[in-house]
């Protein structure tokens, strides 16, 4: 079973809202719809559920033409869960599931035991049987969720369209609704279109995902394909990180807030002091991002090095413009590298060397805080509440030269309040 939207286009009198829509879905599919407000989502589903005749184009499910279909044809084949559920009647929850085998009965034939039957295992199936009595004006927005997703499960569709489902729901509601949307396609076979605003639960859920911009699809693909930074700055306008998550794979889009866009942002007197004051990290390993953060918003310069370009210290310092000497990913600190990362200490004030773990590779960076500290006579600052030993993975070498270069004279700090409090001194 397939559902093909081809090539469809949409108005509202004579404003066109949806431009050369097209896309199919499988069976057994679960479809985000996203896109920032005004895009066109709403309007995608009132066409698809034929609240809307599109101006030009054709849904076809199974290859027959949807908007030819007869009204209970269509129903039997299409439910819809709009965004805003909210009932004024005081039926019982069960009473409102039932009113989705309207498209299975006759004229004023009354539902039997049969339906009944369908509701119970649409209730059971949304996990809200037990609230069959209550009346559905008592209900909790969550509660009422899944009785009104029963009521459409209960039409017996092969299509499911839900606009925002999620919306206002608390994250247990929100996992329960969604786990129920993969289950339904799934294990049901269902088709499910929903149009959901968070782009994590999406992309936590849903098999592939459309971007709608000002009607038309910007990009339709996986998670990875459509959640790009690019995408996201092109169409809502607003600057994000994606990554991939460690424990789950899955794409996550965090916005970058604007203070971290805006740098430094403080306007104490002290924070003109520290525009003139320049501290170097030397990092790697993410060890130097939360300072980076910290030192850029109490107004420091800030400069970094030696970090592997796929490090988080590197992506960080790209975020906040901060100088910062690179090298290959995985790669050993080269020569080059090495010389470029001391160019860039030898402008410095202060120098932190934060607390990394270090191998053969990265041992340079051990020989620039030497240097910094003998040849150049600059101010060493050297975290040392993580003890070396348990981060040296060059059988020792790291730990020995470590507990030398604390012999020759640098300034231990435990953490970042620490590097903050006796940064003064010097500037
Ligand atoms: P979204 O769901 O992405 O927020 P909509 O589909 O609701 O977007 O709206 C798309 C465009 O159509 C918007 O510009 C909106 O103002 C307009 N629109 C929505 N509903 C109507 C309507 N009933 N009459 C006229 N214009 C509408």
């Amino acid at each position: 079973m397939t559902l093909e939207i081809k090539n469809v286009d949409a108005y509202y009198g004579s404003v066109k809202v949806l431009e050369g829509v097209d896309f199919s879905a499988a069976r057994g599919e679960l479809l985000g719809v996203i896109g920032p407000n005004g895009s066109g989502k709403t309007t995608l589903l009132r066409t698809i559920s034929r609240i809307l005749k599109p101006k030009m184009g054709t849904i076809l499910l199974e290859g027959k033409e949807v908007m030819e279909m007869k009204d209970k044809e269509f129903s039997r084949n299409f439910a819809a869960v709009p965004q805003d559920t909210s009932v004024n009647f005081d039926f019982s929850a069960l009473d409102i599931v039932l009113m989705g085998r309207n498209p299975h009965l006759g004229r004023l034939e009354l539902e039997t035991e049969k339906d009944i039957e369908i509701a119970r295992r649409c209730m059971e199936l949304t996990n809200c049987w037990h609230l069959s009595e209550r009346p559905i004006t008592e209900l909790s927005g969550g509660e009422r969720q899944l009785v009104i997703i029963a009521r459409a499960l209960t039409q017996e569709p092969r299509v499911l369209l839900l606009d925002e489902p999620t919306s206002h729901l608390d994250i247990n509601y929100q996992i329960e609704i969604m786990e129920l949307l993969k289950r339904l396609t799934s294990y049901e076979g269902l088709i499910v279109i929903a149009v959901i605003h968070d782009l994590n639960l999406a992309a936590q859920y849903c098999d592939r995902l459309i971007l709608l911009h000002e009607g038309e699809i910007i990009s339709t693909g996986s998670q990875q394909e459509v959640l790009t930074a690019e995408n996201i700055k092109n169409t809502f306008g607003a600057d994000v990180i994606v990554k991939r998550h460690a424990l789950t794979n899955l794409c996550y889009v965090s916005p970058v807030p604007s203070p971290v866009k805006r740098q430094p942002e403080s306007t104490e007197a002290s924070s003109k002091n520290n525009a003139d004051t320049t501290i170097h990290l030397i990092c790697g390993g993410g060890e130097g991002a939360s300072l980076m953060h910290l030192l850029s918003e109490k107004g420091y310069k800030v400069t970094a090095g030696v970090v592997n370009v796929v490090d988080t210290d590197y992506e960080v310092a790209q975020l906040l413009s901060i100088p910062v000497v690179t090298e290959a990913p995985f790669s050993p600190i080269t020569e080059e590298a090495f010389q470029a990362h001391l160019a860039l200490i030898e402008k410095a004030d202060v120098v932190v060397l934060c607390s990394i773990p270090f191998g053969f590779g990265n041992l340079k960076n051990m020989d620039a805080a030497e240097v910094a500290l003998e040849r150049m006579d600059k101010s060493v600052l050297v975290f040392d509440s993580d003890k070396i030993e348990e981060r040296d993975f060059t059988g020792g070498e790291a730990t020995k030269r470590f507990i030398e270069l604390k012999n020759k004279g640098v300034l231990p700090v435990k953490n970042q309040e620490e590097v903050l409090k006796k940064l003064p001194v010097f500037v």
